[in-house]
């Protein structure tokens, strides 16, 4: 069985089909999903996922891309994160690919908000899902001075270099692999999941982008994350089924997640 550690299932490409995607993930033997929250707004509809069906999840923050939106504070957050089903802070971190005509000052706010939610990890003791893109050292220097040790996490959807998946493994941290690392032109990002001891990988799909081949280019789900566990395990060199086990291993010990019974599947 496969577990999609991050998908967006409340976005409009895939809210509206959730029964046919449960369909999907069953056959697909994917029996678990964590729904990733990238806004307040739309975390009711993120909870009321993890809150009907057994084996899904939820997380709660706001996406660094995300501005006009309602700022987080510590105590919005923590009030969320002790709801049923809330395993996780985030997706939160920082981006800095669509600074446009802005400077690295300017983009105070997200850095600001990326440690709320840090705060807000260590306070209530749940991991991070750290979403970090053109921005690794500022991402890597702020969970160093908020001591996000403490919390634990994920860098998920890895795109980063060796050295930082080096320094996110120092931190205590997991590196979470999507269907980017089945992309023909992503070689150096194979050598970082050759490189990743498998007890700290995840999979994930960040559905409904970043489909994995052979569905490149097609609306994602969570039940392609087996490509991805199959990707991971070709280049490990060990069997789908070994990859499949130690990620939900992985899964369930970093959200602390029970293993789910088939009858919830
Ligand atoms: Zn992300
Ligand atoms: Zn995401």
């Amino acid at each position: 069985m496969f577990v999609d550690s991050h998908c967006h299932l409340t976005l409009p490409e895939l809210h509206g089909r959730i029964d046919a995607i449960r369909a999907d993930m069953a056959a697909a033997r994917v029996d678990r999903a964590l729904v990733i929250c990238t806004t307040l707004e739309e975390f009711a509809d993120v909870h009321a996922l993890a809150l009907r069906y057994d084996n899904f999840w939820a997380s709660a923050g706001v996406h660094p891309d995300n501005e006009d939106v309602e700022e987080p504070t510590v105590e919005r957050l923590t009030a969320l994160a002790a709801l049923p089903k809330v395993v996780a802070i985030g997706e939160t971190g920082l981006d800095y690919y669509r600074l446009g005509a802005r400077t690295l000052d300017q983009m105070e706010w997200q850095r600001e908000r990326f440690r709320v939610h840090i705060r807000t990890a260590r306070q209530v003791g749940k991991p991070l899902i750290v979403h970090t893109r053109s921005a690794s050292d500022d991402t890597l220097a702020i969970l160093r001075e908020e001591g996000a040790e403490q919390a634990g996490g994920v860098f998920h959807c890895f795109t980063e270099t060796m050295a930082v998946a080096r320094a996110a493994l120092d931190l205590g941290f997991m590196v979470s692999f999507s269907g980017i690392v089945t992309f023909r032109n992503a070689e150096d990002l194979r050598d970082v999941a050759r490189f990743v001891p498998l007890e700290r990988c995840l999979i994930e799909t960040d559905s409904p982008y970043l489909a994995p081949v052979p569905h490149r280019g097609k609306v994602n789900n969570p039940s392609f994350v087996p490509h991805v566990a199959a990707a991971v395990a070709q280049l490990k060199g060990l069997p789908i089924e070994e990859v499949a086990q130690a990620t939900s291993a992985n899964f369930e010990r970093l959200f602390g997640v029970p293993a789910v019974s088939a009858s919830a599947v």
